[in-house]
């Protein structure tokens, strides 16, 4: 069930294009890398994978652009990376064609989801882009997105902010998020910094400027992923310091209707909620992921800053029946 008021604003998607080669099953790293040894075994080993699945480029709301986003991963020494931009796969084809040689690209989303009127995210990867159910609901939360930024900004000038609806919408290349309205807010010298404008005063959840967005109950979320060929990956379960987050009963839910994993390493949880959530999904038999949930210049962490061990990312690509991984 979709909570959305929808306006008439959408982006076109990409569907599977690009000059790229799929990769269906197992990577490994280059092989011109050096070899480690035990000193108990002369066996060779290859070095771990490097995996960050959670990114955002200036399709959402990051500040990189996709190609350049996939070029600084491979600089930050990453061997898989996945683009999992707000409720819209548009940075995906030119991620695409910018992919560097030794990097494998897993195309993504994060979708705006909620439950019992605590907003939520839900990544979604390798699923078919042209699956209708899931590509409408994706294209309803976007357009929500522009009708509430758009009533947030009026809200602003109500109150005297020379914020404008032209201002936000060329800072946003893709989906706009509230962190295009926070950079208008520091263009006129309102607040510091993103992180300020997330104060209750300005746009933070609940806060006085702040709107309502349209988002999708997060168990058929998890449904229409599945349904579209997709993994499910609950992220930042249990980030308390964002705002509310939701039981696990819901993450129980989530897992019967069809939820491969829980994003537990992530910047936004310390080291008590993530032996929490680690013990939850060897409960529900759940993967566990780590990533950096990358924004570029919006937010401090850096890329690979987390990341997902080889067995996980082995365990989602193999689950994967809608698309498969890039590789140049
Ligand atoms: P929206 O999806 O438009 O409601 O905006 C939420 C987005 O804002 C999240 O995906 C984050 O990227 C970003 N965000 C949330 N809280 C903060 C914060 N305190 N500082 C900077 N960015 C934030
Ligand atoms: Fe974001
Ligand atoms: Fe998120
Ligand atoms: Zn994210």
């Amino acid at each position: 069930m979709l909570h959305a008021q929808a306006a008439d604003l959408g982006k076109g998607e990409v569907g599977k294009v690009g000059k790229v080669t799929a990769v269906h099953a197992v990577t490994l790293g280059p092989p011109w890398l050096p070899w480690e040894t035990t000193s108990s075994c002369l066996e060779p080993t290859l070095p771990a994978r490097r995996i960050d699945l959670h990114t955002h480029s200036s399709a959402s709301d990051g500040t990189t652009p996709p190609a350049q986003l996939m070029r600084e991963a491979r600089e930050a020494g990453l061997d898989v990376v996945a683009l999992t931009d707000h409720d819209t796969t548009a940075g995906w084809q030119d991620a695409e064609r910018a992919l560097p040689a030794g990097l494998s690209l897993v195309r993504g989303s994060e979708l705006s989801c909620s439950r019992g009127g605590i907003s939520l995210h839900l990544l979604a990867y390798l699923f078919d882009p042209d699956e209708p159910d899931f590509a409408a609901v994706r294209r309803t939360l976007r357009d929500s997105r522009v009708a509430r930024a758009q009533r947030m900004v009026d809200l602003l000038a109500a109150d005297g902010h020379p914020v404008t609806w032209e201002q936000v919408r060329a800072l946003a290349g893709g989906t706009v998020g509230r962190p295009h309205i926070a950079q208008a807010l520091m263009a006129h010298g309102l607040v510091d910094s993103v992180n300020d404008a997330f104060m209750p005063d300005w746009i933070g959840t609940r806060g006085r400027y702040w709107v309502a967005k349209a988002e999708l109950d997060v168990v058929d979320g998890v449904r229409l992923v599945v349904g579209a060929g997709g993994v499910a990956v609950f992220a930042h379960p249990g980030a308390s310091k964002r705002g509310r987050i939701v039981g696990d009963d819901v993450i129980a839910l989530m897992a019967a209707a069809g939820l491969a994993g829980l994003e537990v390493d992530h910047v936004d949880h310390d080291e008590s909620e993530r032996a929490h959530l680690r013990a939850l999904a060897a409960e529900l038999g759940l993967l566990t992921t780590g990533s950096s949930d990358f924004h570029g210049d919006n937010k401090e962490v850096r890329l690979g800053a987390h990341l997902t061990s080889e067995a996980s990312y082995d365990e989602i690509v193999a689950r994967a029946t809608g698309l498969p991984v890039l590789a140049a």
